[in-house]
């Protein structure tokens, strides 16, 4: 498949790419951003939503470094996955990052791309002929969403694997635009919508996320599920933080990628000062049986999906309170 003929502009400052994305703006031309273009590049193809300009960033080196509590918007998955500060500081986003696709699409994905990542959807991510047939939905050329059929909201899938541990870490990002600066808590940014996904302007650059200090006492992982153990996007993750004391939950933080439309983090789910036991683990089980809602638009049925959600908890509440 060709891409669509588009203007490509290529900055190589933060400050030449919010002036160019300023004056876009100002003159109402559509655009995109493309760090790896991993994700932006297959939707174009698809015809999904493609602009007329596209800024890349890869020739923004300002934004790769990977810091002692920071991570550059632009540094690649594979370079957080291998890095050593990242894996001693925060094992669980090196490991999250390592189970990203394949080694080819690491090394070009970002991790703001990540974090950005457009949603999914069966009836989404398909060619233009495909959905020509069999009519188009809400999110690209059509008025009704075809999973759930109404007009208001698209229930395309968020399916970033980065997106559940940096809830759990309770990471801020920075975002640079035309009116300077400013920080949002990962908690509060994303909409509960698949087309809109997240409060942010078009014309705002993510730059950096920003990951607070934790002691060794929190103790965090992720595990995911998919299709197979490569290339595949997860289709319920479940990242967690647990940190116990005179055997009982101190401090439980538990977050799911791969259900809806936005990554949730559900926080203790109820059960801070619980007793660190097996009882405590099925009830981590029962409680996100309870929250997680999957949608059939992604593979595998949404009731496996919800179930895989709940042994996750239980797994790793087990796991990391040594009780497993
Ligand atoms: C076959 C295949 C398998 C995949 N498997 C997985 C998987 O297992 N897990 C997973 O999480 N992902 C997966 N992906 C998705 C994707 O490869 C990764 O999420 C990757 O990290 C995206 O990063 P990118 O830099 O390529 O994003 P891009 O495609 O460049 O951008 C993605 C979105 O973010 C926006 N954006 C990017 N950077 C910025 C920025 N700095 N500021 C503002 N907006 C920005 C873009 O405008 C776009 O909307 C897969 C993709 C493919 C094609």
């Amino acid at each position: 498949m060709i891409l669509p003929p588009f203007e490509l502009h290529q900055p190589t400052t933060v400050d030449d790419a919010i002036e160019l994305a300023t004056q876009l703006r100002k003159d109402g031309v559509a655009f995109d951003w493309m760090a790896g273009g991993t994700d932006v590049l297959p939707n174009y193809k698809n015809r999904l939503n493609a602009r007329d300009h596209v800024i890349a960033l890869g020739r923004v080196d300002e934004l790769t470094s990977i810091g002692k509590n920071s991570i550059g918007a632009l540094a690649r998955i594979e370079d957080v996955a291998r890095n050593a500060r990242v894996q001693s500081d925060w094992p669980t986003i090196a490991k999250a990052a390592s189970l990203i696709s394949s080694p080819p699409l690491r090394n070009l994905g970002t991790v703001g791309g990540n974090l950005l990542l457009d949603t999914r959807c069966y009836y989404f991510n398909q060619s233009e002929f495909w959905r020509d047939s069999k009519g188009y939905c809400l999110k690209a050329d059509g008025d009704v969403c075809l999973v759930v059929p109404q007009k208001e909201t698209c229930y395309a899938t968020y399916s970033g694997d980065l997106a559940p541990i940096l809830l759990v870490l309770d990471v801020e990002l920075e975002f640079r635009g035309p009116n300077g600066a400013r920080r949002v808590p990962l908690r509060s940014f994303f909409e509960y919508d698949g087309i809109k996904r997240f409060e942010k302007s078009p014309d705002e650059l993510l730059v950096r996320v920003f990951v607070p200090s934790t002691d060794d006492a929190l103790r965090t992982d992720y595990l995911k599920l998919r299709a197979r153990d490569t290339i595949e996007y997860p289709v319920m993750g479940v990242a967690m933080g647990l940190r116990t004391k005179g055997g009982k939950v101190a401090d439980l933080r538990v977050a799911v990628t791969g259900s809806e439309a936005v990554p949730l983090y559900y926080g203790d789910l109820g059960l801070g000062g619980a007793a660190v036991d097996e009882a405590t683990a099925d009830a981590v089980q029962a409680a996100l049986l309870d929250k997680i809602t999957c949608y059939r638009n992604v593979p595998f049925p949404p009731g496996y999906r919800k179930a895989m959600g709940g042994e996750f908890g239980r797994k790793l509440f087990l796991d990391l309170s040594g009780k497993a």
